[in-house]
């Protein structure tokens, strides 16, 4: 690695020193800063398909795609035609538009137990809203959340979180009143056994389960064989909500998401990222009797101005028309087999201890002798080892997620070339390891 380095990045490095003059550590969402692997961020000013350009002028390979809804890649053409003429026709109206109904349709034929739902602004806002909703359904107040797992910055569920929580090593934040998470509890993620217990003792008290059906992030860890299965039996025999984030998982792991690959289906669902095209979006929806008690049909509140924005709704519904095509989304799976046998080969013949989980278009390469199951097995991963790969593959250009504790995705522009070239850069990178 140290004789591959590349020169500076003296023009990031002067942008990020201007803008941390004006956000906390300089960005807008945590993860962003790399903290997690030391360093610079790099400042993106274009993206292409697979690829990003840096303000230094290098083209990266990216695998983060902006924390996963670019399944398509960077600026597909009728993504950018979609918004451009949206835009031109006006960006907001407060009042309904046909686009709204049109990706709801396009929704609901992707995930079916999506029979009513509801657009809103973020990931973070879905679930807070579906939490609200599952309390009011029930009349009851406790949840149950899993280690490791990550639903977005709402208090309710900010308990040993994954995502930037994770990547920063808090076990809650500050800030978070003590009766915020009071009614959440937090079982390890994958065990069964656990959960049980927590049903036996006080299933009549709880009113929703949440999970993101295959972690993404703490780094992909798949449910364990008969996981979800239980969640869906004690929710059911306890009138609990079994709400499953798919916030990440949605469009990734499946085209219909964790619950059509395992054939589980919760009541509520999340959505977010694929859905709105790289622009922000989230929904959430699910039972009828349960989302036809949201006001106006119902008392429990929940509204946005922008909700159901005609621009974001156009450039959602470009992404599912495309995705709907045969052979389509299978393009990206198809890319992260390859990846992951690839770097699973190469780990392999360097000697290196590598988990590649893989599902769908996901990925995350643990550093770890043994397969990471729950949050206790991702943080026993090696994270130095994670961050010195990082900045190997990064001065080869190529852009993972900056954090031992996120999923890299893949899109269906991703070819072979790119793959070939990424297991190329972690073998450099996994021979010069510290
Ligand atoms: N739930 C899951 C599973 C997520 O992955 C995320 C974001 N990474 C969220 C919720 C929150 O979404 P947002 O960042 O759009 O608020």
């Amino acid at each position: 690695m140290k004789s591959k380095e590349k020169a500076a990045t003296p023009e990031s490095e002067r942008l990020y020193e201007e803008a941390r003059g004006y956000f906390p550590g300089g960005v807008n969402s945590p993860v962003r800063a790399f903290n997690g692997v030391g360093g610079c961020p790099r400042f993106i000013i274009r993206g292409r398909g697979p690829y990003v350009e840096d303000a230094d002028g290098n083209t990266l390979v990216d695998y983060v795609l902006a924390y996963g809804p670019h399944i398509l890649g960077h600026a597909p053409a009728s993504v950018v035609s979609a918004i451009g003429d949206a835009a031109l026709r006006g960006t907001s109206f407060g009042a309904p538009s046909v686009a709204e109904t049109k990706l709801a349709r396009l929704i609901q034929s992707f995930v079916p137990s999506m029979q009513v739902m509801r657009f809103v602004t973020s990931g973070t806002e879905a679930v807070m809203s579906a939490i609200r909703l599952a309390r009011a359904a029930t009349g009851r107040s406790v949840i149950i959340k899993f280690e490791g797992n990550y639903h977005g910055h709402a208090d309710a569920v900010l308990a040993r979180a994954g995502s930037g929580v994770a990547t920063l090593g808090l076990p809650d934040s500050p800030g978070v009143p003590e009766g915020a998470t009071r009614d959440t509890i937090v079982l390890p993620y994958n065990n069964v056994e656990a959960l049980r217990e927590v049903f036996a003792e006080s299933g009549r008290e709880i009113a929703a389960v949440i999970v993101e059906p295959v972690a993404g992030n703490m780094g992909v860890v798949p449910p364990a064989a008969g996981f979800l299965e239980a969640l869906r039996w004690q929710t059911t025999a306890y009138d609990a909500v079994l709400i499953f984030d798919e916030v990440m998982t949605g469009f990734r792991v499946h085209p219909g998401g964790a619950q059509t690959l395992y054939g589980i289906t919760p009541d509520l669902t999340t959505l977010g990222k694929v859905i709105g095209g790289g622009l922000p979006v989230g929904a959430y929806g699910g039972r009828a009797d349960l989302m036809r008690q949201i006001a106006p049909e119902g008392p429990v509140y929940q509204a946005g101005t922008l909700a159901g924005n005609p621009v974001v709704m156009a450039a959602g519904i470009a992404v599912l028309s495309e995705l709907a095509s045969a052979g389509v989304w299978q393009r990206a799976a198809d890319a992260t087999n390859a990846l992951a046998e690839g770097l699973a080969e190469v780990a392999k013949r360097e000697r290196v201890d590598v988990q590649v989980q893989h599902i769908g278009t996901m990925l995350t390469p643990f550093f770890s002798a043994s397969a990471v199951t729950d949050y206790a097995t991702a943080r026993a991963s090696d994270t130095t080892r994670f961050a010195s790969f990082f900045h190997a593959l990064l001065s080869q250009d190529i852009f993972a997620p900056p954090s031992a504790f996120e999923t890299w995705f893949l899109s269906t522009v991703h070819t072979g070339a790119e793959i070939d070239r990424t297991v190329n850069a972690a073998a450099v990178a996994l021979r010069n390891l510290k």
